[in-house]
């Protein structure tokens, strides 16, 4: 379930409702359009209330750290998923609640931005550490399920949501809810354990121009693909700028063009460079023709956030029928559906779509921790596909999409 906060407008400073995944901050007062950049881990706090008397230099913050994406694991003979949607209190110094729990939802959040004063808790320990914590309280991480083969993490965002408090004598008060979060506690080397409000922590945005002709680029919200219908091109925040995506739109009648990731991989440890090659591992009941030697291997994966199963069916059954696609070309028309999926995230993805395509699973895991999986070229191409009832069907393979599953998708 996702949370919204109150960012400031970059342009004109007005305060503008955002949602978590919203990458585009559109400003009803001065029309400025700009973009979230993804560098580090972004942090907001909940509004404290505090008593008239008491100050904001006197807030301690607490950070707990917001987990939200699928973890799919091959263990024994299946690949099994879970969806993560968590906070997990990233200092141990003190007894507090373990988790915030609804509360991030409950309420607007605000973007951690100096102006709240006070000191922050820093983590007492790494992000993955307490990532894994969170991670083993599921079942997917059950030793039932027997050996560990391939663990991977998709879609995953991170961030820290502040818990501001506020001491009073030896007491501790939730600065939120007014209310005593701890009974007794010494506060003893503050200087060691906490910092003061860091400028790097401040959220870095983007003008949303196009770097190449300087035409405004256009996308929904939360796409993380930026179109240019002036000079025909697709662009993506790397490192704190736009840089080009290499891209092409495969024609065809349909409703919407969903975007995927189409990747090509360098493997290791095992033989798997054509699409034959992929067939003869796989398995599957399909006769390996001339056309299938000769045709790169390359995977498919969404380019927007699905459930896992749903992710690893679309993923698969599109890399087996690459072969039915006509070849794409550069133009930017129609109904398309927003890149919500970063690339890299689909790269991860690809060692657990090959092995979810294996039949003979638990044969095949044995290697899997052996296979090394490269990414090398990669495209974005989008797909046409046609309503059809309760689904999308992709107009050259008939490989299907639930349409619920697509706007679930977009609050993961
Ligand atoms: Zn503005
Ligand atoms: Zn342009």
């Amino acid at each position: 379930m996702n949370f919204s906060y109150l960012q400031a407008c970059p342009t004109c400073g007005a305060p503008v409702e955002l949602d978590e995944t919203d990458r585009i901050i559109r400003c009803p007062y001065c029309e400025g359009r700009n973009y979230l950049l993804q560098g580090g881990i972004r942090r907001f706090t909940l509004p404290h209330d505090l008593p008239a008397a008491r100050s904001a230099d006197e807030v301690l913050s607490f950070p707990y750290l917001r987990f939200k994406g699928h973890i799919f694991t091959c263990q024994e003979k299946e690949v099994a998923y879970k969806i993560i949607d968590t906070t997990q209190l990233g200092n141990q110094i003190y007894e507090l609640p373990p988790t915030l729990g609804l509360r991030p939802q409950a309420m607007k959040l605000l973007p951690l931005a100096g102006h709240g004063g006070g000191r922050f808790f820093h983590l007492s320990k790494k992000v993955k550490d307490i990532f894994m914590q969170a991670a083993r309280i599921t079942d997917a991480f059950s030793e039932k399920h027997g050996a560990m083969y391939h663990r991977a993490y998709i879609g995953e965002s991170v961030s820290i949501i502040y818990l501001p408090t506020l001491p009073d004598d030896d007491r501790l008060l939730d600065a939120v809810l007014n209310r005593e979060i701890l009974a007794s506690c010494s506060l003893a080397d503050l200087e060691n354990v906490t910092s003061s409000y860091n400028e790097r922590w401040k959220p870095q945005f983007l003008p949303l121009l196009c770097p190449h002709c300087g035409a405004s680029l256009e996308g929904a919200l939360d796409s993380l693909a930026l179109h240019c219908t002036n000079c025909v091109s697709v662009w993506q925040e790397m490192r704190g700028r736009f840089a080009r995506v290499d891209w092409n739109l495969v024609p065809g009648k349909g409703d919407i063009s969903l975007p995927f990731w189409k990747i090509f991989i360098d493997f290791t440890g095992v033989k798997l460079k054509s699409l034959a090659d992929f067939l003869r591992l796989t398995n599957h009941p399909v006769v390996v023709q001339q056309e299938h030697e000769k045709q790169p291997l390359a995977f498919w994966i969404p380019g927007f956030k699905v459930r896992p199963r749903e992710f690893l069916k679309i993923a698969k059954n599109l890399t087996f029928s690459e072969m039915k696609l006509p070849c794409g070309e550069k133009e930017l028309g129609g109904s398309l559906y927003p890149v919500t999926l970063p690339v890299d995230e689909a790269k991860q993805a690809v060692k657990t779509v090959l092995a979810h395509s294996v039949l003979d699973k638990k044969k095949f895991f044995q290697v899997l921790p052996e296979i090394k999986a490269v990414p090398g070229r990669c495209e974005l191409v989008y797909l046409p596909f046609e309503k059809r009832a309760g689904d999308f069907l992709q107009v050259h393979t008939g490989c299907a999409v639930n349409s619920r599953l697509l706007d679930f998708g977009r609050t993961m």
